[in-house]
């Protein structure tokens, strides 16, 4: 099945339920209605030659013409391209040219970015590019206009030339540790991994999903989008950008079932001034994803928000993403506390990165996954497509991985993030859940630094809660003594009011690490 057929389904099935809420807006659409714009946006794109294969950009924040351009795209063929909406001129040339985009779906401006003038300045650089069609002005609807008074056989037609395992989506990695890679995905690897999401939290033409993570990453566009439309249930976005109050209030007032978010997204709701203003006692269920979950923000989300079921999910861009989750029914102490097991028709492995080996449970090593979800391939990089992929189809992660006697799976980190200090391999991860427990850290992250006598030492960011005292090096110390092996207590504490960020809301350690460095000289 392709991703139009499937909605064509849930149209059919529920044509009178919610299916998108906009609230910066306050748009919504039945997913008749929604269905009626797709196939209009979709008719709109033929009639301006758009062929199979052809590469459609959309650069914006999440607003309700990304998620119509992400189904009228499916249906035609066409490779949708996500552009972050935090680049700048730069990272635009670089991907525009980079996937070879023909017409680009873009935002007029947002916030300080000013997406149509930096258009204007990248477009003789990009001779592939030949259309833009902005959403703040005349373009968008006159598109859907043309679209309106096609004749609806020409979608028809270009459906029967699709097939499930064409590309449909290049999709750039947060560049967490490096320069983004175009994930390619086909159908089969996206709409399969958002079904699964919904089926495993239980998801009805009764849910209602609360989705404040961007749409640009797989979290928004896979696991949230996708999962609901698979499911006939309603995709709320709360606003163009995270602001945790707008979120809380969208929760409230649209009666939401689900919220998703990255771990400091929920750290910020749970947080904030007002929270117990908030009805939430609509949530059932809602997935933390993204980066490592401290166990003691998922007892929060639980316990303050009712969110009984919260899945935690792990994954990546090049495997659509999910590879585990934590399922409802699991033992509380593995939900809050692991990744979850495999997902279904999916396989995991632990290996020795060095031999390619799997290890005994219960010991570290590399997380591989295969199946279904397994991308393409990086887009025009067959090189590093074969450094990840191996040649039995095993996606080799980059992550550190245990996994128990059941099956439930821990990250313990990035392998790029692990330190070794004086020969012992430490997991920061370990680390910063056990600082999570001091009760004036808001929030931590540890790394790595260079340390002539050890080869690297660590060092603690802290964000402090409101009205707590800057935490010093020593009573950092005394706060682990006697409860961290001495190699594993911080030697350096830098308190800091936010952490260096990718707009999916993912800490850089990477840049952590130079500004350490540049510090400590
Ligand atoms: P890049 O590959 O460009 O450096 P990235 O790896 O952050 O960036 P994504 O594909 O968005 O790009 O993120 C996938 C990574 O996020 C995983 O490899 C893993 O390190 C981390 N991650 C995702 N979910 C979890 C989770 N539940 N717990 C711990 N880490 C997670
Ligand atoms: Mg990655």
């Amino acid at each position: 099945e392709t991703i139009g057929e499937n909605l064509d389904r849930t149209v059919l099935a529920f044509p009178d339920r919610d299916a998108l809420v906009d609230r910066a807006t306050g748009r919504r659409w039945s997913y008749a209605a929604f269905a009626a714009d797709v196939d209009a946006l979709a008719l709109g794109l033929l009639g301006l030659g758009i062929a199979k294969g052809d590469r459609v950009g959309i650069w914006a924040p999440n607003r309700a013409e990304w998620t119509l351009t992400q189904y009228a795209t499916a249906k035609i063929g066409a490779v949708l391209v996500n552009v972050n909406p935090a680049y700048r001129v730069h990272e635009l040339e670089y991907v525009l040219n980079q996937s070879g985009i023909r017409l680009l779906v873009a935002a007029e401006k947002f916030k300080t970015s000013d997406y149509a003038g930096m258009i204007d300045d990248v477009r003789p650089r990009c001779p592939a590019l030949e259309r833009v069609v902005l959403l703040d002005g005349p373009d968008w609807d006159s598109l859907l206009e043309e679209g309106r008074r096609a004749d609806p056989a020409a979608l028809a037609e270009r459906g029967a030339t699709l097939s499930p395992d064409d590309p449909i989506n290049i999709q750039y990695t947060s560049g967490t540790t490096g320069f983004p890679k175009g994930a390619t995905l086909s159908h089969h690897n996206i709409l399969n991994n958002g079904y699964f999401v919904g089926e495993l939290c239980h998801y009805t033409e009764r849910d209602r999903v609360c989705i404040p993570v961007p749409f640009y990453h797989c979290f928004g566009m896979v696991m949230g989008n996708l999962a609901c439309t698979s499911h006939g249930a309603a995709m709320v976005i709360p606003g163009p950008a995270f602001d945790p109050g707008a979120t809380l209030a969208a929760v409230a007032e649209e009666s939401c079932t689900s919220l998703y978010g990255v771990p400091t997204m929920f750290i910020a709701e749970l947080a904030h001034p007002d929270f117990d203003s908030y009805d939430l006692s609509s949530l059932r269920t809602g997935i933390m994803a993204g980066s490592p979950c401290p166990a003691e923000v998922m007892k929060q989300v639980i316990g303050r928000m009712g969110m009984a079921e919260v899945s935690i999910c792990y994954g990546m861009t090049e495997t659509s993403p999910v590879s585990t989750q934590t399922r409802a029914d699991d033992p509380v102490e593995r939900r809050v506390s692991t990744v979850g097991r495999v997902g279904p028709h999916l396989e995991v492995k632990v290996v020795d990165p060095r031999t390619g080996l799997t290890v005994p449970r219960g010991e570290p090593g590399e997380l591989c996954t295969r199946g279904y979800s397994v991308m393409l391939g990086y887009w025009e990089e067959p090189e590093k497509t074969a450094e990840a992929i191996d040649a039995a189809r095993w996606m080799h992660t980059g992550d550190l991985a245990v996994m128990d006697d059941e099956g439930y799976v821990s990250i313990t980190g990035r392998i790029k993030d692990m330190v070794i200090r004086g020969g012992e391999n430490v997991y920061p991860r370990e680390i910063e859940e056990f600082l999570h427990t001091h009760p004036d850290i808001l929030d931590v992250q540890v790394i790595g630094v260079p340390d002539p006598k050890y080869g690297e030492e660590l060092m603690a960011w802290v964000r402090m809660r409101d009205g707590a005292e800057p935490l010093t090096a020593e009573a950092l110390r005394e706060f682990c003594d006697g409860r961290l092996a001495h190699f594993k207590i911080p030697r350096y504490v830098h308190v800091v009011d936010a952490f260096p960020m990718t707009v999916t809301g993912k800490v850089r350690k990477v840049e952590m690490r130079e500004m350490a460095a540049r510090m400590l000289n």
